[in-house]
């Protein structure tokens, strides 16, 4: 508190030139104690059957509660053996609330096969170890540091923010469904769990991605049967042959081209920072979606197929019984990444008119799709994120994104609250194995999210 009161002086005197400064002293201040509940946090293991979430999310309610916040204003919902956290930090204006949100949950980590305890924060050259340091306790952490530490600061936000933090994002998603049930009513949520920086390999940054839209994720299952019998005796209609056929056909088609503000946007940023045809190709693409030379070139690099339509690809087949009988079933699963607004019945009856054999059965697998609107590029949020991503980092290009997988956002942008992701964090491509081995996380961008979340929700919350 000293420290701000001593920046808010100079800060009359200085033209306000130091208020980046001024909340850099305070997240200095605020990192012990930041470190510490990383710690806990890490050692708290919240993966599947453990039923750790509860407990978690208890410790964070004390937290809060430690820094100023009534007890009132702190909820633990619990969801069957896991549960929700929900913070409300109350405003003075009547607009609707923010949401923020973060999942307490982790991927499972087999301590066996971790050259590290997964369960224990390890700093090692420059990187913090430890499951959940990317995906996504540091944010969970530091989300509920900025909050204590408005607290303290006595900040009053015009608008309420609400913590929602759900407890199985990895796995179900019944928390977060209920938290949407809850909480449809807000004016937009800021989502921890996608955007962000990324930097090249010589750490320097590259760009910062607003996610504003996922694709809806869908498996189809293809099923052919046939009466089976002695393979001595081979018949028509085996069933392994006609599955085959059908996932030829599935393999050759390519569902329509399609564009979105989003993707547009996407495109043209990432076409105008890089060279080469495929940057050219962007570039034409974001000016005339029509352009199908320009279509057929992104469609080309299997990293940005998927950001000009809907994909389906066969990842699982399996069929007959025995070396030596015919086939009397054979299937296949086909994963879809459907494009917003593309209803799942479409895409159902676009693989059967591809696979063109009503004898292969196609069935959408459970648990059912669930396909969310993309959320509008809000000029306000684009402003706020940029100037604080840019306090960082001046100049450093704002991407708008849509995503190919599902986050928390999904139920809100499906109860209708327009959702973007905006992690603080900026990594290397593929380098924090996010659910794999070995996660870490830069030890830099700890701090940098406590300036990052100060910054942003001071103003968006203002
Ligand atoms: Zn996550």
């Amino acid at each position: 508190m000293p420290i701000r009161l001593t920046f808010i002086a100079a800060c009359m005197t200085l033209a306000c030139a130091s208020i980046a400064r001024a909340a850099a002293e305070t997240t200095a201040h605020a990192m012990p104690e930041t470190m510490d509940m990383l710690r806990h946090a890490i050692a708290t293991p919240t993966e599947e059957g453990k039923d750790k979430v509860p407990e978690f999310a208890r410790h964070l309610a004390d937290k809060l509660e430690s820094a100023g916040f009534t007890k009132s204003d702190i909820e633990i919902i619990p969801v069957g053996r896991t549960a929700a956290l929900v913070a409300h930090y109350r405003g003075s204006g009547k607009g609707k609330p923010i949401l923020l949100s973060a999942h307490m949950d982790v991927v499972t980590a087999n301590p066996k096969d971790w050259t590290r305890d997964p369960f224990a924060l390890i700093e090692e050259n420059g990187y913090l170890y430890g499951r959940g340091t990317a995906d996504m306790k540091t944010d969970v952490i530091t989300l509920v540091e900025t909050l204590m530490r408005f607290k303290r600061e006595g900040f009053v936000p015009g608008r309420e923010m609400i913590l929602v933090f759900s407890g199985d994002e990895e796995t179900d998603m019944a928390s977060t469904r209920e938290l949407a049930k809850r909480y449809h009513d807000a004016e937009f949520l800021l989502n921890a769990d996608a955007g962000g920086g990324t930097y090249d390999d010589h750490l320097t940054p590259v760009d910062y991605e607003i996610q504003a839209a996922e694709k809806t994720y869908a498996d189809f299952l293809l099923t052919a049967t046939s009466p089976g019998g002695h393979s001595s005796e081979p018949a028509p209609g085996n069933a392994i042959y006609r599955l085959n056929k059908a996932l030829d056909h599935v393999e050759a088609y390519a569902f329509p081209v399609q564009h979105n503000d989003i993707t547009l946007a996407s495109l043209k940023a990432k076409g105008e920072h890089s060279k080469g045809l495929l940057a050219q190709a962007m570039i034409r693409f974001s000016a005339d979606p029509d352009d199908a030379a320009a279509a057929a070139t992104i469609s080309a690099d299997p990293a940005y197929v998927g950001q000009l339509r809907t994909t389906c690809v066969a990842t699982m087949i399996d069929g007959g019984h025995a070396l030596n009988a015919l086939p009397q079933r054979a299937t296949a699963n086909i994963n879809c990444r459907i494009f917003p607004d593309v209803s799942i019945d479409s895409v159902e009856a676009t693989l059967n008119t591809v696979v063109a054999d009503p004898t292969v059965k196609i069935t959408v697998q459970l648990p059912p799709p669930v396909p969310s609107p993309p959320s509008p590029l809000r000029a306000d949020i684009v402003a706020a994120v940029t100037s604080t991503v840019h306090e960082r980092f001046p100049g450093v290009q704002i991407v708008p994104g849509m995503s190919s997988g599902a986050s928390d956002s999904l139920y809100f942008r499906n109860a209708g609250v327009p959702s973007y992701g905006v992690s603080p964090s900026f990594g290397k491509a593929n380098d924090s194995f996010s659910h794999g081995l070995n996660e870490k996380l830069l030890a830099t961008e700890v701090p940098a999210a406590l300036d990052f979340w100060h910054s942003l929700l001071t103003k968006l919350a203002k």
